[in-house]
């Protein structure tokens, strides 16, 4: 059995491994990458894989960076099941066609340049349409409940308290009839919990092989801060003061999360009702998606269900599907909440809330999740006094807030309490989804505090499961590469991936087994004539 990294592998971004049993092949997961240009190229490379042998696609959770490349593996002839719980399914059923929509529009935004210059028009990854071709592939599983993926692999999806229909995977693999079974246990990302509406995450009892995120392996959440408190308070402020409050937020999960808060405070006296626009065609879908499936709420939302009430909904709460309406609430200057996207203020309808808030030193910006470097919402957090929206320099008069504690991922305290709940140890644990140096670290703490063998896999790298584990990338303990010239060391290591990559492309092309041997023989000497340089470099 083999199981090789495609992403997620030091990135945050991009999630998918493909496991290889000799007689199937699956995906775990199969996400876009994100971030930057050069991210973003690696979603047009060739999967290393043939999407035809692919039997089936075990899914994590609907985020586009675990769900976002599915519909190119369609498109590309994979013809198998998408295995996700029924929440996931539906939340894919908009993320992937919305997904497809930013594509064909980004796609656009380059031609309309590139026909300009005279060039040729390039294609988007997915169309819209392709997206929704894909949806047929679903298979909705409920939770907790044995599910048989193809001949010789079960998995069981458990809560994983991220976002709704979130998953950790457990699975259990058996290579041949003759041989025993090996479970496998996939994270997925874990969520926090201080989450409202997602149960906290399932704990695990055992596993042989771990495969977890780490996108906040070297962060603590810090004191829980009480933003129902802080939130209940602005709203108290532009009840009493006048003003509008305006919430950039992502339109799944967040905004639901956000409806739950303000539902709670009305709930308990703590704010006169008022109107809550939320101004996001797609949290608007979501939500609903939320309410059919409030069978999977935690306990408090299931409490305030059997009390008769929806956490998701109130008097007040509008929802605004048409541009027209949209654009009505340009003339609404005070007592009223307005939730749009997207969530860090790059595009969407909130661009025009701002442009109409932003000069005015009543209004409130209440930001409520991460604000990457480089974007609007970055530049107003960090208190730009102007800033630029639709080619107009805009004064920001406005009162900013930036309430934190609404995080979606556990952080290295909730990871590592996590991990400790495997009851039998896992034989190692493969550190995901996290930037370099997070999982390196988060490696490291997991190996001082758990005593676990913890490993941070390469992209593209291949790991075989035998009666001893063997990874086929053997890459310089740290300690060593503290010890080569700095140059040197990083070196050996391109080296060493580019012979991975190498590898990759050597499988999937037609050379006959004797040229790739020698091809791979050849690698081989040359990675081993830089080590030997390494070594006599430290002599
Ligand atoms: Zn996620």
């Amino acid at each position: 059995m083999k199981i090789q990294f495609i992403g997620g592998a030091r990135t945050v971004t991009g999630s998918c491994y493909v496991l290889d049993t000799g007689r199937h092949q699956i995906l775990i997961d199969c996400g876009m990458f994100q971030g930057n240009k050069e991210l973003d190229q690696w979603n047009e490379q060739d999967f290393p894989f043939d999407p035809v042998k692919i039997a089936a696609v075990v899914l994590t959770h609907a985020h586009i960076d675990h769900s976002g490349l599915i519909p190119k593996l369609c498109k590309q002839g994979f013809a198998g099941s998408i295995i996700a719980t029924h929440s996931t399914a539906e939340l894919c059923s908009i993320m992937l066609p919305d997904s497809g929509h930013i594509q064909e529009a980004e796609a656009e935004w380059y031609n309309r340049k590139r026909r300009r210059r005279g060039r040729p028009e390039i294609k988007p990854l997915y169309t819209e349409e392709d997206a929704r071709r894909c949806l047929s592939h679903f298979k909705g599983i409920p939770y907790d409940e044995y599910t048989e993926v193809v001949p010789g692999i079960t998995i069981r999806m458990r809560d994983a308290g991220h976002i709704l229909g979130s998953a950790i995977v457990e699975m259990w693999v058996k290579e041949s009839e003759e041989s025993g079974t090996c479970k496998l246990v996939f994270s997925g990302d874990l969520g926090s919990k201080r989450q409202a509406i997602v149960k906290d995450p399932a704990f695990i009892d055992e596993a042989d092989y771990v495969f977890i995120e780490s996108t906040y392996g070297d962060r603590l959440h810090g004191e829980r801060v009480d933003r129902s408190e802080i939130l209940g308070g602005i709203v108290r402020t532009i009840q009493e003061q006048g003003g509008n409050i305006i919430i950039p937020s992502f339109s799944v999960g967040r905004t639901q999360e956000i409806i739950y808060e303000l539902s709670e405070l009305l709930h308990k006296g703590k704010i006169a009702p008022l109107p809550v626009f939320v101004d996001n065609p797609l949290a608007i879908e979501a939500t609903r998606i939320f309410r059919r499936n409030q069978e999977v709420f935690d306990e408090e939302s299931q409490q305030y269900l059997r009390q008769g009430v929806d956490p998701l909904s109130f008097p007040g709460l509008q929802f605004v599907e048409s541009v027209e309406e949209s654009q009505r609430l340009n003339r609404v200057v005070s007592g009223t909440i307005i939730i749009s996207s997207s969530g860090m203020c790059e595009a969407g309808r909130i661009k025009h809330h701002l442009k109409h808030h932003l000069w005015r030193p009543k209004s409130h910006i209440v930001f409520v999740g991460y604000q990457a470097q480089g974007t609007l919402g970055r530049r107003i957090v960090d208190g730009a006094k102007r800033v630029r929206i639709f080619g107009e320099d805009i004064k920001v008069s406005a009162q900013i807030h930036n309430i934190e504690g609404f995080s979606a991922h556990a952080d290295q305290a909730g990871l590592l309490e996590w991990l400790a709940g495997f009851v039998r140890q896992p034989k190692k644990v493969f550190i995901v989804h996290g930037e370099e140096d997070v999982s390196l670290h988060f490696a490291k703490i997991v190996n001082e505090t758990l005593g676990l063998d913890a490993h941070v896999p390469y992209r593209f790298e291949t790991v075989t499961y035998g009666e001893a584990i063997e990874v086929t990338a053997h890459v310089l303990a740290e300690k060593e590469q503290s010890e080569l010239p700095s140059g040197l060391a990083h070196a050996l290591e391109n080296v060493k991936l580019a012979s991975l990559e190498v590898q990759n492309i050597l499988q999937s092309q037609a050379l006959s087994s004797a040229q790739k041997q020698e091809v791979l023989e050849r690698l081989a000497a040359c990675v081993e004539a830089l080590e030997q340089m390494a070594q006599d470099c430290e002599v």
